[in-house]
This record gives structure tokens, C-alpha cells and sequence, in this order.
């Protein structure tokens, strides 16, 4: 009698055991493709609409592959359809040119309704918080407003994105540091060039204004990721404007 004990015991041991391992499989993947993501996608990013339809495909492609890696979790939040669309487009559209992208640094997307405290990378208190990339504790997690992550994408006549703006403080500091050279993506015979237009610009916006949003004064980081918004939101505005900035994001991004 005893023995049957053990072998029930043993046996409930071993199915907790498998479906315990089995819910762990289903979390790490992360988010399914949403059903109408061409009709969402066209209607919401500008990017993807102007694409041909071998871009769009390939687009997509890059867009699930990034859902089902990444986690998506909304913090007070819901997160909607259009949501985990949006976050994945400023994902893939900084590196879209650069086909084997994998954003290693990146483990979950935290979706906040609104403003956030906690231990990250704060984009200042001049404007509001609108996204950060974690650090310490919270290393390979990005917190993302949603109501300025859809602005980003509503709003076209500007050169803001925020989701933007975050994938590419990601991409800066894949090289182990956040200090607007994206060494990873930028030839090394640049860096330098990078560096002394960066300085220039950021001289001449503080002593004579500029159309770049002063907030990436602020810093090297801060230039690069408010530059890349105006260069993916606004690419014609920012060539007749800064044709040497553009050129030199053509070569960063490998959309010559
Ligand atoms: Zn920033």
C-alpha cells in the first residue's frame, strides 16, 4: 500500500512538473502577430505605407519576429493590438536597412499609461517623461507612455516619435555605452566626424536656436536619438536643412 502511495506521489510530481514546464514555454513566446496588422499598419505607419510591397512584406516579417521575441506588458495599462504594432515599427524602422538586427539588449517592453518613477535612464524634466531604457536592476527593460507612443506614430508633421527615439538609445548603447555613437553601426573611419558634427550642431542650437528640438542639446545620447526622430519622421525636411547630418545618418542607418 505504501509503495502505491509513492508511485501516485511520484507520478502527480511528474505532471506538475511537465505543465509547470510547458506554461514556462508558452510565456517565452512572447506576443502572437495581431490578425489585421497589414490594415493597422498601413493605417498608422507612415514608414510602412510608402514601402513597396516586398518592403511591406519583409516589414512584417521583421515586425512578428520582434513580437514574438520581445515581451509586452502593460503596466496600469492596456495593451492593444495597435500598441504592440507601434512599439515593434520603432523597433524595426531604425534598423531596417540592416537585415540580421537583433535587438540582444532588449528582454521586455513595459507600457505605462502615463508618467513613471523607477530606476532608469530619465529623459530630463524639461519635457515630459516619455520613455526610458532601464539600468541596474531593471538592465534589458524599456518603459514606453502609450499616449506618446501613439503620437509619435498620429502625428506626422513633426519630427517626434518616441518609440523611436527609445529603440535608438538601444542601438547606441549595444557597444556598452549610451553616448550618441552607435560604434556597432558606425564605421570606425567616422567616428570622428560623427563626433565634430554633433558638437557643432549641439554649439549652434545653444547659441543661435535651431528646428532640432533643444532637448537633444543636452548631450551626445540625447542628440542622436532626437536627430534619428527627424530623420525618420521628416528625411526631405532634414536633408534641405542639415544635408551633412543627413548624410552622415545615411551612413549610420544604411539607407543610401
Ligand atoms: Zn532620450
Amino acid at each position: 500500500m505504501v509503495i502505491v502511495f509513492q508511485i501516485l506521489f511520484v507520478l502527480v510530481l511528474i505532471v506538475i512538473i511537465i505543465l509547470f514546464a510547458l506554461r514556462k514555454r508558452r510565456d517565452a513566446v512572447a506576443n502572437p502577430m495581431p490578425e489585421n496588422y497589414r490594415e493597422l499598419l498601413n493605417d498608422y505607419v507612415t514608414y510602412y505605407r510608402q514601402l513597396d510591397e516586398a518592403g511591406k512584406e519583409s516589414f512584417e516579417k521583421r515586425v512578428e519576429h520582434f513580437l514574438s521575441a520581445v515581451k509586452i506588458t502593460g503596466v496600469n495599462a492596456i495593451t492593444e493590438d495597435l500598441d504592440l504594432l507601434l512599439i515593434a515599427s520603432g523597433a524595426i524602422i531604425p534598423v531596417f536597412a540592416i537585415s540580421d538586427w537583433q535587438y540582444i539588449n532588449l528582454h521586455e517592453v513595459l507600457l505605462y499609461p502615463g508618467s513613471f518613477n523607477a530606476d532608469f535612464d530619465q529623459d530630463g524634466s524639461e519635457r515630459p517623461i516619455s520613455g526610458m531604457v532601464g539600468t541596474g536592476a531593471m538592465q534589458h527593460v524599456m518603459v514606453i507612455n502609450k499616449w506618446q507612443l501613439r503620437q509619435g506614430f498620429i502625428n506626422n508633421n513633426d519630427s517626434h516619435n518616441t518609440a523611436i527615439h527609445e529603440f535608438v538609445h538601444l542601438i547606441d548603447k549595444m557597444d556598452g555605452t549610451m553616448d550618441g555613437i552607435p560604434e556597432i553601426i558606425l564605421e570606425r573611419k567616422y567616428v570622428n566626424r560623427w563626433k565634430n558634427i554633433m558638437d557643432s550642431t549641439i554649439w549652434q542650437m545653444k547659441n543661435y536656436g535651431s528646428d532640432i528640438d533643444m532637448y537633444g542639446a543636452t548631450n551626445h545620447a540625447e542628440f542622436f536619438a532626437v536627430i534619428s526622430e527627424y530623420f525618420f519622421e521628416q528625411p526631405g525636411l532634414l536633408k534641405t536643412n542639415h544635408p551633412e547630418l543627413h548624410e552622415m545618418l545615411e551612413r549610420i542607418y544604411k539607407t543610401a
